[in-house]
């Protein structure tokens, strides 16, 4: 039961985020800088916001050789660029925002390992280099001269460099952005899982965990930022869920002999180096259909792939002992971009981040600001 303040001063907002991952945060933050005097809430189911945004792997990327070719069987040059082009302005704005030091950028370049199958896409790679000239200043991706130097299997043919790509600490960005939010005055509450949302009146009504006590906000405007999870509130959203499996080695004995952020396989694997550790995920591509999920769990055929390419591929004949392993879920659709959109006369959406949330989210999550300031 609510006393008469609370009702007065708790329940009502000018803007309500549901979920406090990148996008939503960086919504907040965009929204409260443009209206000082605005009332934000935004809410998480988690103790601390739980989606992809603590769970991924930490590239600052915007797609690898084999990626980008990829991607020209589903869009136009021009999209490709497009694509391409709001990643790595993406990538250049939250360094800018919130600095190297706070985020733990570290720029070491990216990579991406190339095996028999995939030596043709060499010959694509001055083409690549050249229309990706209209973005950068030098030519993106070169040719490793001796890429023996790693110690991969002699699988790897090739290692194309990517010049422009680095690497940051996931839960550094959120806490910056929460940092940021508060200090803003945004005000954030997690443990609230928001159960429905009335895309005309406002009301959002959300749960404690432990479903005993319920709680009626009202937002002039609505940010549903809940990624792949948003089918409970938006029942038509046109979202695919795509978990991914990261696993965490313990201190590699002897080493590790690079440093770097590595893909393979056009992206769908994706290691680093953690602190002495391989940090090795994805491959969500070798069962694409169980992995179409919101669960949390671990399939052990993608994690039998993952185990055999660390010890046959990345460090052959050294042993790799895994300390940890986590899942987390991201939203695909029919399009890689993401969708941004009025759903209702007070609620907009800010979802579909894909596998590239730390590179757009922030820009994504403006976007959606601008669209409800406008309503
Ligand atoms: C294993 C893995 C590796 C990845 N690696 C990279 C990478 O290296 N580089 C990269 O750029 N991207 C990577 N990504 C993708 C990136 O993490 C996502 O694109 C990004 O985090 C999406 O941010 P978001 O804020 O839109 O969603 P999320 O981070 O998923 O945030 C959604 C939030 O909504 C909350 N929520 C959900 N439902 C509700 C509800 N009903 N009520 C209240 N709160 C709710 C959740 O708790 C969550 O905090 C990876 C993802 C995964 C899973």
């Amino acid at each position: 039961m609510l006393s008469f303040w609370e009702q007065k001063n708790f329940l009502h907002y000018d803007l309500i985020v549901v979920g406090a991952g990148f996008t939503g945060l960086s919504a907040a933050i965009h929204f409260k800088k443009k209206h000082k005097k605005a009332k934000v809430l935004v809410v998480d189911r988690g103790v601390f916001p739980s989606g992809a945004s603590t769970k991924n792997a930490g590239f600052a990327c915007f797609g690898s050789l084999t990626e980008i070719l990829d991607d020209f069987w589903t869009m136009t040059p021009d999209e490709v660029l497009h694509l391409v082009e709001k990643r790595y302005a993406g990538l250049k704005q939250i360094r800018k925002e919130f600095g190297d030091q706070a985020l733990r950028y570290q720029h070491r370049n990216g990579y991406e390992l190339i095996g028999a199958e995939q030596l043709d896409a060499l010959e694509q790679l001055s083409d690549i280099n050249h229309l990706l000239r209209k973005l950068f200043s030098k030519e993106v991706f070169s040719l490793v001269k001796d890429p023996q130097k790693f110690g991969f299997s002699d699988t790897v043919k090739a290692v194309v460099k990517n010049r422009f790509e680095g690497e940051l600490d996931p839960g550094a960005y959120l806490n910056a952005l929460w940092t940021k939010a508060s200090s803003l005055g945004v005000r954030i509450l997690t443990g609230l899982s928001v159960v429905e949302v009335d895309h005309e009146e406002g009301r959002v009504l959300a749960e404690k965990k432990d479903k005993k006590e319920a709680l009626e906000f009202f937002g002039e405007r609505v940010a549903i930022c809940t990624n792949a999870f948003t089918q409970k509130l938006w029942p038509s959203s046109p979202l695919e869920p795509g978990r991914g499996l990261i696993l965490l080695s313990k201190p590699i004995d002897g080493g590790i002999p690079w440093k770097g952020a590595f893909h393979l396989d056009r992206g769908y694997v994706y290691f680093r180096e953690v602190e002495g550790r391989l940090l090795l995920g994805g491959a969500r591509n070798k069962d694409f259909e169980k992995e179409k999920t919101t669960d949390f769990g671990v399939n052990p055929v993608i994690k039998e792939h993952l185990n055999r390419l660390a010890q046959e591929v990345i460090f052959p004949g050294r042993p790799v002992e895994w300390e940890m392993e986590w899942t987390g879920i991201m939203a695909f659709g029919a399009k890689k971009s993401p969708i941004i959109q009025q759903i209702g006369k007070k609620t907009a959406v800010a979802v579909r981040l894909g596998g590239m949330g730390v590179a757009i989210g922030w820009q994504v999550g403006k976007e959606v600001s601008e669209l409800l300031s406008d309503l």
